[in-house]
């Protein structure tokens, strides 16, 4: 397998790295880091979730590094990430912090829908990497608060969404402002026409690089969702965890404190766990993630934020003891199981304050979560609660059929409502059968 040294990057990225517990380089970073870091154009074909960001961050910080002490920084931007959301430029950013905490490269990330003086004010002091919305770096041009004339770098993120989005207009006036001689990356999670005419003018004699879709973490994995009363939620997880083919768990909650009830329980009942979050000493946490890892632990109860960056193999299954509140986390949680293309399970819990939260992420990964209902603390009135609201959602969004179409079938239809005999029935029933799973994508 190959790891980062052998892509040939720097020592201070792969500090970074190593300190942010990524063990190996994911394919699409194998196959366009080397590229990158020699300055060639490259066009990926791949949604998030697939270590893009990473995969193009990481040569950036690389190429816009000085080799020699005395060369001069510019105050302009050498390097513009483009973005269609506010979230995908702040998200974009984060990484760029992490990834180079160890070289002196300066970014900052622009956006539409906030006041522009802050972002003017950090522009003028100088930024190597500058990542933004189209609407508000236009702006800031057409006010001549920012000269995009020193970009070597030009990276368009999530073409197709931007596109999608209207943006077609201003990408192309954003374009015109940078050099030509440049290195010019595109990402798009599809191929439409629209884009590819786009590529073809934005780049030269690209690497070519597609990331299959169906290998996404969220349709590699099986989930599913029980409803259950918060009360209930320690019971469920240990009955849950009597399955033997649950051989390395990681169980999210939302804070620190539920985080040491649920490892407390579990304890009660004699299921060796570890915990990780916020307020346990660096030592601790090191000590129970090494325990997990060399498999002495087969839980390990943690937050979000104590649980970034962990990346251990072989995580059978990942328990969402409370579903998060915003989708990109669950993706990122269900990410942890089914790493280097193996099965991986992901079962939530969701009691009657988060079906809002499961409606988001079922909204957001574009499929419905398979619902579990034949286990000892099924709550009949949060799924009856869950469908009474998918169906006001339905009513309230009756003229946006994007994906709203497809959930109220599948929740009208009693055959989407998944019984399977116990919780642990994945084994025993073969994948794909139609008859029983309903994951209704949204087209
Ligand atoms: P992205 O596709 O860029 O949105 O990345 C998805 C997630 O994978 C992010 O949470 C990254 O922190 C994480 N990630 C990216 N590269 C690696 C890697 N080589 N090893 C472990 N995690 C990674």
């Amino acid at each position: 397998m190959a790891d980062f040294i052998e892509l040939g990057l720097i020592k201070q990225l792969q500090r970074a790295l190593s300190a942010e517990g990524y063990m190996s380089p994911t394919p699409i970073q194998v196959k366009s880091i080397p590229h990158l870091i020699k300055g060639r154009d490259l066009l990926g074909i791949a949604q998030t979730g697939t270590g893009k960001t990473a995969a193009f961050v990481l040569p950036m910080l690389q190429s816009l590094t000085p080799s020699s002490m005395d060369q001069k920084k510019s105050k302009n931007p050498r390097a513009l990430i483009l973005t269609p959301t506010r979230e995908l430029a702040i998200q974009i950013g984060d990484s760029i912090a992490i990834y180079g905490k160890f070289l002196d490269i300066d970014s900052t990330t622009i956006f539409g829908g906030v006041a522009q003086n802050k972002q003017v004010k950090v522009l003028k002091n100088g930024v190597d990497i500058l990542v933004a919305t189209p609407g508000r770096l236009l702006d800031l041009i057409n006010q001549k608060l920012l000269s995009l004339n020193e970009v070597q770098i030009y990276v368009l993120d999530e073409a197709d969404r931007m596109l999608d989005m209207g943006f077609i207009h201003d990408v192309q006036k954003i374009t015109k402002q940078i050099p030509a001689e440049r290195q010019t990356l595109l990402f798009s999670a599809t191929m439409p026409n629209t884009v590819a005419k786009l590529a073809v003018g934005l780049l030269a004699n690209p690497i070519k690089i597609e990331v299959a879709i169906q290998s996404t973490v969220a349709e590699r994995i099986d989930q599913r969702v029980l409803f259950v009363k918060k009360s209930n939620k320690r019971n469920l997880l240990g009955t849950i965890l009597e399955d033997k083919n649950i051989m390395r768990a990681l169980v999210f909650t939302r804070t620190k404190h539920g985080a040491n009830r649920v490892a407390k329980h579990l304890e009660q009942n004699n299921i060796q766990s570890g915990v990780i979050h916020g307020n346990k000493s660096q030592n601790a946490r090191q000590e129970a993630l090494k325990g997990f890892k060399d498999g002495k632990l087969r839980i390990l109860v943690a937050t979000d934020i104590a649980a970034r960056g962990i990346d251990v193999d072989n995580i059978t299954h990942v328990i969402n003891f409370d579903l998060p509140n915003d989708p990109e986390t669950y993706v990122h949680r269900i990410g942890r199981t089914a790493r280097a293309g193996a099965a991986g399970q992901a079962i939530s819990f969701c009691d009657e304050e988060e079906r809002e939260h499961l409606f988001a992420i079922e909204k957001s990964i574009r499929k419905l979560v398979d619902v579990e209902v034949d286990h000892p603390y099924h709550a009949q009135h949060v799924e009856d609660a869950t469908k009474s609201t998918i169906s006001q959602k339905n009513k309230k969004s009756a003229r946006k059929p994007h994906g709203d179409k497809s959930r109220k079938k599948s929740y009208r239809n009693k055959k989407s409502r998944i019984k399977r005999k116990s919780y642990h029935l994945q084994n025993k029933m073969p994948r794909g059968d139609s008859d029983k799973t309903h994951n209704i994508q949204v087209t």
